[in-house]
């Protein structure tokens, strides 16, 4: 009954070689970048993305993993928004070595261009702003360091709609044509980086602290995997102060009416810039883009690189 639900058609051989082929890739490429960070830097001062903490990370993400897929493999099996989706969609496995291929990209990358920026940049920090910032209450300053993060982010976010280089990019995260919690895990890894880099640089240069930066970064992970769901919860007031499930779905639908809606995490930035679009009780009824983008997890890497689109 269960296999049935879920319409479960278990490869396992298959499975197991795409991952091992994904997982070795990877290495080889965290490896080069490692060693090129280690060469070119020799530096580890700046510590809120620090590469030598990735020690026991695989299996951080293994239980993280499934702990995720059994939270909301079970919220969306019970309150499901499309209930002839699959549990296995199509692209589940793609969006697997997204999940775990991407985290030690992106945080090796992030890393490397912010000590690049730091380093560049140093001058520019005014210790009496970071002062003033650092003595306010906590949750004041996890409001500012909210807002402004979520401000740089509808900025970069309109822009990848708006310039073709950064959509090649940016396509990679809308081509899922079919929304449960582990598609929040398809990004391009650039887009990623540029997207940490925008709303870092802004929070590092005013001073924000390491716990106001932690909790905002908790947040900022959980945010996204609630809001890809495959679950028909509809909150009222609250998808006009967070990004819920029906307003983020409206941003990756393929209706006319819905496209360049709802770039934000916090809708009410949104609202300020006049793209809001939550019709009540409606949810989208196509998802995914027009062009033609591949659905293996090497070809999604290259294909913004690619010359013919
Ligand atoms: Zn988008
Ligand atoms: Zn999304």
């Amino acid at each position: 009954m269960l296999l049935q639900r879920f319409a479960l058609k278990p490869k396992p051989r298959k499975v197991l070689k795409a991952l091992q082929i994904n997982a070795f890739k990877t290495f080889l490429v965290v490896r080069l970048l490692e060693k090129c960070s280690k060469f070119i830097l020799k530096a580890r001062d700046y510590d809120c993305i620090d590469i030598s903490k990735h020690g026991n990370i695989a299996m951080k993400f293994v239980v993280s993993f499934f702990v995720l897929w059994l939270l909301f493999g079970t919220l969306e099996w019970l309150f499901p928004l499309r209930k002839e989706q699959k549990h296995f969609r199509q692209g589940w496995l793609t969006d697997v070595a997204h999940f775990f291929c991407n985290h030690i990209l992106i945080n090796v990358g992030t890393y490397l261009i912010m000590v690049f920026l730091y380093v560049l940049f140093k001058g520019l920090i005014s210790h009496p702003l970071q002062l003033a910032v650092r003595s306010q209450p906590a949750i004041l300053q996890f409001a500012e360091a909210f807002f402004i993060a979520q401000l740089a982010f509808y900025a970069l976010h309109r822009l990848a709609h708006a310039i073709p280089w950064l959509w090649r990019f940016h396509a990679i995260h809308h081509s899922s044509a079919e929304l449960d919690w582990l598609a929040s895990a398809r990004l391009h890894p650039v887009e990623a980086i540029a997207v940490n880099i925008a709303v870092g640089i802004p929070l590092f240069l005013m001073g924000f602290t390491r716990e106001t930066f932690g909790i905002y970064l908790v947040f900022s992970a959980i945010l996204p995997i609630l809001n890809h769901s495959n679950t028909r919860f509809q909150f009222a007031m609250l998808n006009r102060i967070i990004a819920t499930p029906d307003f983020h779905h409206w941003h990756h639908s393929n209706d006319r009416e819905a496209r360049d809606k709802n770039f934000s995490g916090f809708p009410i930035i949104d609202l300020m810039f006049g793209t809001y679009y939550v019709p009540q009780g409606k949810f989208p009824n196509t998802y995914g883009v027009d062009e033609g983008v591949p659905t293996r997890y090497w070809q999604q890497l290259l294909y913004p690189f690619r010359a013919n689109h």
